[in-house]
């Protein structure tokens, strides 16, 4: 499944990461790839990539396809 990140709508809380490890934070927090600087990336549709996006409070993590 393809990822996106809007990283203006993240709101650097810290929860995508405790379900996936395909997310990680630069220094202030923000979200980002683990792997990648870019916003946008085809992730396995595993129940732990599902979680990170669906539980993201502010819909900062959204799957494109
Ligand atoms: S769950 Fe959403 S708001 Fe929280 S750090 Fe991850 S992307 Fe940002």
């Amino acid at each position: 499944m393809k990822v996106s990140i809007i990283p203006e709508k993240c709101i650097a809380c810290g929860l995508c990461q405790t379900y996936s490890n395909q997310f990680d934070y630069y220094d202030n927090g923000i979200v980002k790839f683990s792997n990648s600087d870019k916003l946008e990336q085809n992730l396995s549709d595993n129940q732990a990539n599902l979680l990170a996006v669906k539980s993201c409070p502010t819909k900062a993590l959204r799957i494109d396809s």
